[in-house]
């Protein structure tokens, strides 16, 4: 039973668009999901680097998040996203670094820095709208400082430094449940916190109505997204590590500065990265691998995988049978990329549309949406997309021709491809690589295997029979050496590029 207007109607409901007051977001500072309600152009402020050394995968993955969540707001919900990201290129581990190497800080840093917009670009994280370094933003730091002083929230330490004078800000501790109270050598209390330090010999320093010294490491970002956002951020992310006491003392100073209650709208933070026991990746443990070492042995995309199928908030494992999961369910979307365009290439689908594919689709399409407003939830669209492939992989016969029309095969595959490019999942990357050139060479070279292999396999002579298939099995593996995989039916042959090695944490 077959109604062509329903169909259609059907076909037409599809869309990406939907309410964006819909989109739910988990904010540390409610500890609850909240309707995210903010303007269409949504201002993101995100926590950037120290750039002192390569940047580790355990860093890599909170950008990687984020960026699947700004693609998110961007592809799905019309959001307009504004994001600037500081680059803290003065600070005493770029100092002690470049002691140690005997060069200067800010060249040390600067070096770093193109290091890391190298890294973000390998790993198809979009860059930032706006990259900000604290050495060009000391006028905003000292602004800020001088209207805290005014407010008598700021005092001087023996040394000349500046502190936030923490007990005198009635609301400190409003994100988190702040640690005791207690005495300290040269602070009022514990928990103040540097916004300038006097500078000391052979330390880059810039002069200040206080004398000669370098911000303290919250002041930063405080002042570049001020710069640009004003008294009222959209989103504030970074890594769970930075809850407390960096986001807690960013709030802090900017209410006082701002004189509003609440500055920022929504704090999002990711979880760990994990290599095994619950143990965190972290140079501190000497546990790290550095992105160049990991794209040594997985693809950005495997490991842009890994990263969808947690939540962002969670911690993340990563090991050999965590990244051979991810590998499984890349290859699980490449294979059934490959067969849909080998179907749309080499078949001619006498099948008429079924009305129940297509509104199984259109559920699944509907369902994708639901879970990505329920707080960016990627694991469970990727199980989605696993089940529509699944129904897909029912119907497909043994010469990779889908028991189906073509229209349900490209109503599927623009899901599939659709949903998966919204994620940041560079699918020119794994499956067309090749120039035209290449492609026409494999297409030439796989077309004569597979009929040389019929030819054997229609053959009476058992002796010849097997060795033609022999032949075609080392073609097969020469050009698997060349990442191109070949996979054989009874009746034909079909390819797709393929990359899967193995790494090793190294844990010294
Ligand atoms: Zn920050």
């Amino acid at each position: 039973m077959r109604n062509f207007g329903v169909l259609s109607s059907l076909l037409s409901n599809r869309s990406f668009s939907t309410n964006k007051s819909n989109v739910l977001v988990y904010n540390c500072k409610t500890k609850t999901k909240e309707p995210l309600k903010c303007n269409k152009l949504l201002r993101w402020y995100v926590c950037g680097p120290t750039v002192y050394d390569s940047m580790h995968i355990g860093h890599a993955s909170c950008y990687i998040k984020f960026d699947i969540i700004r693609r998110i707001l961007e592809n799905y919900f019309q959001f307009s996203v504004f994001q600037v990201m500081n680059i803290t290129n003065v600070d005493d581990k770029i100092i002690s670094k470049a002691r140690a190497l005997n060069t200067d800080p800010l060249h040390l840093a600067r070096n770093y820095e193109v290091e890391f917009i190298e890294d973000i670009d390998s790993l198809n994280i979009k860059q930032p709208d706006i990259i900000a370094r604290v050495t060009d933003f000391i006028p905003q730091v000292l602004n800020i400082i001088q209207n805290l002083f005014n407010k008598d929230l700021v005092y001087s330490a023996a040394d000349g430094s500046l502190f936030f004078d923490t007990t005198k800000f009635k609301k400190y501790g409003k994100i988190v449940k702040v640690p005791e109270v207690i005495p300290h050598m040269f602070k009022r209390s514990n928990l103040d916190f540097a916004l300038w330090k006097a500078t000391k010999p052979g330390e880059p320093s810039w002069d200040s109505p206080w004398g000669a010294g370098r911000p303290g490491w919250h002041i930063e970002c405080s002042a570049i997204a001020s710069h640009y956002f004003g008294s009222s951020v959209d989103i504030h992310s970074g890594g769970i590590d930075l809850l407390f006491p960096h986001h807690e003392n960013e709030e802090a100073q900017c209410c006082a500065y701002h004189n509003v209650d609440d500055w920022v709208k929504y704090w999002i933070h990711s979880g760990h990265l994990h290599v095994g026991d619950n143990i965190k990746m972290s140079k501190s443990l000497m546990n790290t691998i550095s992105v160049k070492e990991l794209l040594k042995s997985y693809t950005a995309n495997q490991f842009r995988t890994l990263c969808l199928l947690s939540n962002y908030k969670n911690d993340l494992e990563f090991n050999e049978s965590t990244m051979d999961v991810a590998c499984g369910v890349l290859k699980k979307f490449d294979c059934f990329i490959a067969n849909c365009y080998a179907h749309l290439n080499n078949y001619n689908s006498k099948h008429t549309p079924d009305i129940t594919l297509i509104k199984k689709m259109n559920d699944i399409e509907n369902d994708i949406l639901i879970n990505l407003a329920d707080n960016f939830n990627t694991s469970k669209t990727l199980n989605l997309l696993i089940e529509l492939i699944s129904i897909f992989n029912k119907l497909l016969t043994v010469d990779f021709n889908f028991n189906c029309s073509n229209l349900e095969v490209i109503q599927a595959l623009n899901l599939v491809f659709k949903t998966l490019d919204s994620f940041g999942i560079n699918l020119t990357d794994s499956k067309f690589k090749s120039d035209a050139e290449n492609i026409s060479i494999i297409n030439t070279t796989v077309n004569f295997r597979a009929k040389l292999r019929q030819l054997a396999l229609q053959s009476k002579s058992d002796v010849r029979k097997q060795d033609i298939l022999k032949l075609c099995d080392t073609l097969r593996d020469e050009l698997a050496v060349a990442n191109i995989i070949v996979q054989d039916s009874s009746k034909s042959s079909i390819w797709r590029h393929e990359k899967v090695t193995k790494i090793q944490v190294n844990e010294n």
